[in-house]
């Protein structure tokens, strides 16, 4: 019976096209504005992540 040569990796069978899938983005509300923003993004609407002011925002 044929046998195969080397071992097949989990990470193999894992990383198959299959397996690919599409996620939505996580949408948490700003700590600061309340707004839906990404996780781990600066709020578009008032520039703050991590209730520091990183970025001004011109509206
Ligand atoms: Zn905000």
């Amino acid at each position: 019976m044929a046998l195969p040569k080397r071992r097949h990796y989990k990470a193999r069978s894992k990383k198959r096209r299959a397996n690919w899938k599409v996620e939505a983005p996580t949408i948490v509300a700003c700590h600061n504005c309340h707004e839906p923003k990404l996780a781990h993004h600066v709020c578009p609407s008032c520039g703050y992540y991590k209730d520091r002011k990183v970025i001004e925002v011109s509206s």
